[in-house]
């Protein structure tokens, strides 16, 4: 009787002790900034039962914070918009590695992190958009090439804190060395039809109001321009065509970033964040990703949307995607040192 007693108290106890893991929930700390994010988790949310909670800011702001909390971060996943962020996270320690044996749904291997801390969503292009008016197609070719003069008072894009430029810049410096990318930014600075303002779109939107005949933009930003409500941003969006650089036979490829996820450290909900990686890569969530962002999927079976795939197929650089962190602050030196505000 005694025994049983004991029994059934020790039951009770374990019970009421607050279980940290496997709760049914999942908290994301991201910095994508798109629609098409509610539509995943909410799909997700009524496929699995697990209720996403998600804590949006800037990459910097979310991995100062994972810092302070320490071992006690709620933060089960880290997403950003640029690898390089998802590099610096993992060099900082603030996350774990995914397991060998983790099954992708067909990711392209050379999207994939060598070191398993990341896993990626989605990839684009950062392109040169140009002026369907006053640009012919064959005056462009390379990246390089925007140092030419013939860009004098013509090109546009935004500032150098932006994350987008940043990892160019890095990829830049990784492919042609530290010297030559310093001078290919002071000539390209040179070119600047106006000083560094405003997003992506607010770029092609300079370029339709005659601001600037060329812009550095990233690919999907056009998707969203064409498929916009207002009409102001489908005229943007119509007035300038896409050109992947660097795409001649001798010639790396177009740049190329991941928007991506990481498990932290000591994530709370490990068997949750892993069952919403599997599913955010899943060929379903991929379709999502590129019908409404326009993006490119990391899984090479899906087709990009209808508008997306009017671009037509590019090469990519092949760089390790790790680069575009591993060169940040180095590029950031010379955004600095040769005046790109
Ligand atoms: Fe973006």
């Amino acid at each position: 009787m005694k025994y049983k007693l004991y029994l059934i108290l020790v039951l009770i106890c374990a019970s009421c002790v607050p279980n940290k893991k496997d709760s049914n929930e999942i908290n994301i700390y991201s910095q994508r900034h798109y629609k098409v994010d509610e539509i995943q988790y909410k799909n997700f949310e009524e496929l699995t039962g697990i209720k996403v909670n998600v804590t949006k800011a800037n990459a910097d702001e979310l991995i100062q914070r994972m810092k302070n909390e320490g071992e006690n971060s709620p933060a089960d996943l880290f997403i950003t918009v640029d690898v390089g962020k998802l590099w610096q996270g993992s060099d900082m320690n603030l996350f774990q590695k995914i397991s060998d044996d983790f099954d992708y749904e067909n990711i392209d291997p050379d999207l994939l992190d060598p070191n398993n801390f990341w896993v990626p969503l989605t990839y684009r292009s950062r392109v040169i958009v140009y002026s369907n008016d006053r640009v012919d197609k064959n005056e462009l070719s390379t990246y390089e090439d925007l140092a030419n003069e013939k860009w004098k008072n013509r090109l546009l894009v935004r500032s150098s804190s932006n994350a987008y430029n940043q990892a160019l810049m890095s990829s830049l410096i990784a492919n042609l060395g530290y010297e030559e990318t310093s001078k290919w930014s002071e000539a390209v600075v040179s070119n600047f039809a106006r000083d560094p303002k405003g997003s992506d779109r607010d770029q092609v939107k300079a370029i339709a109001a005659g601001q600037g005949d060329i812009a550095i933009v990233n690919s999907y930003y056009i998707g969203l321009l064409l498929s916009s409500e207002k009409e102001e941003e489908i005229n943007a969006g119509k007035s300038v065509s896409v050109f992947f650089p660097n795409q001649g036979e001798d010639e790396r490829g177009a740049h190329i970033n991941v928007s991506g996820i990481a498990i932290t450290k000591n994530a709370p909900n490990k068997e949750n964040a892993i069952k919403l990686i599997k599913y955010l890569t899943s060929v379903n969530a991929q379709k999502t990703y590129v019908n409404n962002s326009y993006e490119y999927s990391v899984n090479p079976s899906v087709e990009p949307d209808e508008i997306v795939q009017k671009w037509g197929d590019f090469k990519k650089d092949p760089l390790d995607l790790n680069m575009l962190g591993i060169k940040r602050n180095d590029a950031i030196r010379i955004f600095d040192k040769t005046g790109w505000k």
